[in-house]
């Protein structure tokens, strides 16, 4: 009878232990035997199964931790994740600080996100919604993650309210910004202020601007918009243009770097304002009046202060050896990736991409026409490293991030990007870019030498340094005008520490010394002082 209650269900799962009743008539040691090879196989379903589970909880929790991990960035770009939606329900996104502590972008309780500056920071700052773009969606990881003390978590358990995202301090100075915000005014262009020493960037203005709090509302009309205003496009890191006379620059440095004497015995005579070489021949700034500029006999930092055309087509098209030039614009990141963290456009170059270039070609290449394209950040990274003795710093915009209560969490700190020319060579270099802001006496000619961008000479609290640039595009529209340079305090002497670098452009602005040099100016004499 027995066998036939363990065999027949429903006992037959095994795990139900006979009671006395059931042992009732049932010898003794019978009963003794059945109870313990019931246990057995019950302990044995029991282990099997607790086995079982262990092993599909591992599985899941390796899998899971692989995937987060090989794909963190991608769970995290993803807008529409739950990740970002859950850390968002339950925290409160960080803010964005000015270099000053100033807020740039905050929160509220219910996660709406505020611009106190509205347009001035648009581009460099960005926004949060629709994916997001600028620091904000650089620094989404961090701004979405709360890092304050696990007390401080359980009072705002308590208050049911969302943990304080942690902060990002930028390097971006308030004032700077409004200046270069304010010079730029109604222009279509871009404005970027650096530290060399340590590659901070302080400034950075795109125009035309958006208020960011009103993106969602304006986003249809921004995407599709047809008139070329690009409103989205940030012009400083994302906008490529030809460089015009700018390139100048990078002329001058493979001049130097191939034959340093030519800062002292290099010789051109502009005799009548035009460039001949075979049947190819190039012409100097054309004025108002339709006529060539002459520059007359010049050396080298005459020649460079004039932007004479001539002269640097000569250069390339005879002085240079076309493969060490090509060695040095890929040092200087030409058709590479800048280094830079944030989105940015890569610059092109003529010479890099022609490898059996014509005179014609080559004399484009000198004056920064043809297909040579640079964004101003390129050109404000060439800049930067002539004022810091050939050594660029590494742009950034992120100087640290704390949490909400103040405690430091990650430090940025500058680091170098590489050496895009040698000391001596910068020195030289940046010579040449202190007499484009100079009115100089010349013994020889016994006149006054005016650099192109001379309006800097009455400079009171800073000395500037610099090039202008004019480039031409298409047939009948307007110039872009360019300026790049760099400051040193007046109560140090012309070799003194670089201070700022500020690259200037402006879109359709015509020549370069009207309309970029002033702009220029105007930022650098409110900064110090004037
Ligand atoms: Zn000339």
């Amino acid at each position: 009878m027995w066998k036939k209650r363990i065999q027949g269900p429903p006992e037959e799962a095994g795990v139900r232990i006979p009671d006395a009743a059931d042992r009732r008539g049932i010898p003794d040691e019978w009963n003794e035997v059945h109870v313990e090879s019931v246990r057995k196989k019950a302990r044995r379903q029991i282990v099997f199964t607790a086995l079982m589970f262990v092993a599909l909880f591992a599985g899941m929790t390796v899998f899971f931790c692989r995937y987060a991990i090989l794909r963190k960035s991608e769970l995290f770009d993803n807008d529409y994740n739950s990740r970002d939606l859950l850390l968002e329900e339950h925290n409160r996104r960080g803010r964005i600080l000015a270099a000053g502590g100033e807020e740039l972008a905050y929160s509220d309780e219910d996660n709406n996100r505020y611009y106190p500056y509205d347009t001035l920071f648009c581009h460099a700052v960005g926004f949060s919604a629709l994916g997001g773009s600028g620091i904000e969606e650089y620094m989404k990881y961090e701004l979405l993650h709360s890092d304050i003390p696990f007390s401080s978590k359980l009072a705002c358990d308590r208050e049911e309210i969302r943990y304080p995202g942690n902060d990002v301090t930028t390097t971006l100075d308030l004032d700077l910004q409004s200046y270069a915000w304010e010079a730029l005014g109604d222009l279509r262009g871009a404005v970027i202020v650096t530290e060399p020493s340590t590659g901070k960037i302080l400034a950075m203005v795109s125009k035309p601007d958006f208020d960011p709090n009103g993106i969602e509302a304006q986003w249809e009309y921004y995407r599709t918009d047809q008139s070329g205003n690009a409103v989205l496009l940030n012009r400083a890191t994302q906008g490529v243009y030809p460089p015009g006379s700018t390139f100048k620059i990078v002329d001058a440095v493979e001049l130097l770097q191939e034959d340093p004497s030519a800062i002292y015995d290099f010789s051109f005579d502009c005799d009548d304002g035009i460039y001949e070489n075979g049947e190819e021949s190039i012409h100097c700034f054309q004025n108002e009046y339709g006529a060539y500029e002459v520059h007359h006999q010049q050396n080298l930092a005459q020649a460079f202060a004039h932007s004479c055309n001539s002269a640097f087509a000569k250069i390339v098209t005879e002085d240079l050896d076309e493969d060490r030039f090509r060695k040095t614009l890929e040092r200087m990141y030409f058709d590479k990736p800048l280094p830079y963290d944030l989105p940015c456009a890569e610059s092109s170059s003529q010479l890099l991409e022609d490898r059996d270039i014509s005179v014609h070609n080559l004399m484009q290449v000198a004056i920064g026409q043809g297909t040579t394209q640079v964004s101003p950040l390129h050109m404000n990274m060439i800049t930067m490293a002539v004022a810091n003795g050939g050594v660029l710093m590494r742009p950034y915009m992120v100087d640290h991030v704390s949490t909400a209560e103040g405690d430091l969490l990650q430090q940025y700190n500058p680091r170098q990007a590489g050496t895009l020319m040698d000391g001596e060579t910068a020195y030289m270099v940046r010579q040449l870019m202190r007499a484009v802001t100079e009115v100089a006496y010349d013994e020889e000619t016994g006149m006054d030498v005016w650099g192109t961008a001379s309006e800097f000479n009455d400079t009171q609290n800073y000395i500037a340094f610099g090039k202008t640039g004019t480039a031409e595009f298409g047939d009948d529209e307007d110039s872009h005008a360019w300026f790049t340079g760099f400051t040193v305090d007046a109560e140090d002497s012309e070799d003194g520490d670089p201070q700022l670098c500020i690259t200037v452009l402006v879109e359709n602005g015509g020549v370069g010394s009207d309309k970029a040099v002033p702009i220029a100016k105007q930022i650098l004499d409110r900064w110090y002082g004037q």
